[in-house]
């Protein structure tokens, strides 16, 4: 394996220029321009997907696309293609700052023409953590407010407003001010951080950018799967489809969503694809579970199909993780429930992260499903 994929673990971020090895390969991640393939993009990254990968393609919590299973000796062709269809960057620096998450809920130009502008500001922008990102949530109300983001253009009740993540409220901005504006915060933050890597943090530290917080967002719920006013939005178990999926939604522009959800644009009534979930009431939705093994090379165990084993008792409203080791890729977050793999069984952990505190070590499948349907149910 060559220097450019060796040794970029920790605290860096995988990109189509800096694909991250895993144990099937490497994943090579796509940004899409607004959380948005257009048709040709979308056929032509299936194709992809099975002429240099294993065919499978994950959506991920920043409705970025990652080709899995991909070989370093067809890294030329594939960044050849990906170039030709305009998702790649020029270079990785760029690519790592074009981090910028889109909401799937908008009309009209503004919002694309938000995230081009954005994107044009940043090519000078400051030198980010690698984590560190932007959400456009720019339709009618603000939908993104729960999925990553550092600095937030958002719409209140008088129209945008521009707000750093951890603080309940932004300045009004015009949208033509808007992008210059969120790379002025993003180079104050720079300039400030210290050791914080987030904006959560440093303003939990005590630090405030210098941004009124007048208005508040107008917040809405994440878009579920079924018809949508956008068109039918389809979730991808565990966010994962194959390239035979992606072809069969492309029949319009897809926008992707953090929710591992396609919208296909301004289309109704289409069928759901088979292994997709159009029903918002679908038990895959309460389970999150990473690659596991033999995909992921950190994971002593197996993590999906007992996801699916387990999801229907999991009860409406509650999560429950199912993560191949403690870094806890799927759901970095803390669940009502989550199975920690380790040495072949798992740790149960209530209402933690994967690298939470175990109630019980060293569980079996068998009793674990004992205690998620015995006295803990309730507690889920
Ligand atoms: S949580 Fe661990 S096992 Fe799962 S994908 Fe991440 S590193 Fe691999």
């Amino acid at each position: 394996m060559s220097g450019r994929v060796q040794g970029q673990i920790r605290g860096w971020c995988p990109g189509a220029l800096r694909p991250m090895p895993s144990g099937d390969g490497l994943v090579v991640r796509v940004r899409p321009q607004g959380s948005r393939l257009t048709v040709e993009q979308a056929l032509a990254l299936a194709g992809l997907a099975e002429a240099q990968g294993n065919g499978l393609i994950d959506l991920g919590t920043r409705a970025h696309v990652q080709l899995r299973g991909v070989r370093e000796e067809s890294l030329p062709q594939v960044h050849a293609a990906l170039s030709g269809l305009g998702l790649l960057d020029p270079d990785a620096g760029t690519e790592a700052r074009r981090n910028i998450l889109t909401t799937p809920c908008w009309d009209g130009p503004e919002t694309p023409a938000l995230v081009a502008a954005l994107e044009s500001a940043l090519a000078d922008g400051p030198t980010l953590p690698p984590k560190f990102g932007f959400a456009v949530d720019s339709g009618a109300e603000a939908v993104l407010g729960a999925a990553s983001a550092d600095i937030r253009i958002e719409r209140s009740r008088q129209g945008l407003i521009l707000r750093a993540d951890g603080m309940a409220s932004g300045e009004s901005v015009s949208p033509a001010e808007a992008p210059e504006r969120a790379v002025a915060l993003a180079r104050w933050f720079a300039a400030h951080r210290g050791e914080h890597t987030r904006m959560a943090r440093l303003i939990a530290s005590g630090l405030l950018p210098p941004l009124g917080a007048a208005e508040h967002p107008l917040q809405g719920p994440p878009l579920p799967p079924g018809d949508t006013p956008f068109g039918a939005c389809f979730a991808l178990p565990f966010g994962q489809m194959t390239a035979a999926t992606l072809r069969a939604l492309a029949v319009a522009p897809l926008r992707l969503t953090p929710w591992r959800s396609v919208v296909v644009e301004g289309i109704h009534g289409l069928p759901c694809p088979p292994g997709l979930i159009a029903d918002s009431a679908d038990p895959l939705l309460r389970v999150a579970a990473c690659t596991g093994a033999p995909g992921c090379a950190s994971a002593s165990v197996e993590t999906r199909a007992l996801a699916r084993r387990l999801a229907p008792l999991v009860p409406p409203g509650c999560t429950l993780h199912v993560s191949g080791c403690a870094k806890g890729c799927a759901h970095p977050g803390p669940a009502e429930a989550t199975l920690t793999g380790r040495d072949g069984r798992f740790d149960l952990i209530l209402n933690g992260p994967a690298n939470g505190t175990p109630l019980a070590r060293g569980l079996t499948e068998d009793q674990l499903t004992e205690r998620l349907r015995g006295p803990l149910a309730p507690r889920l």
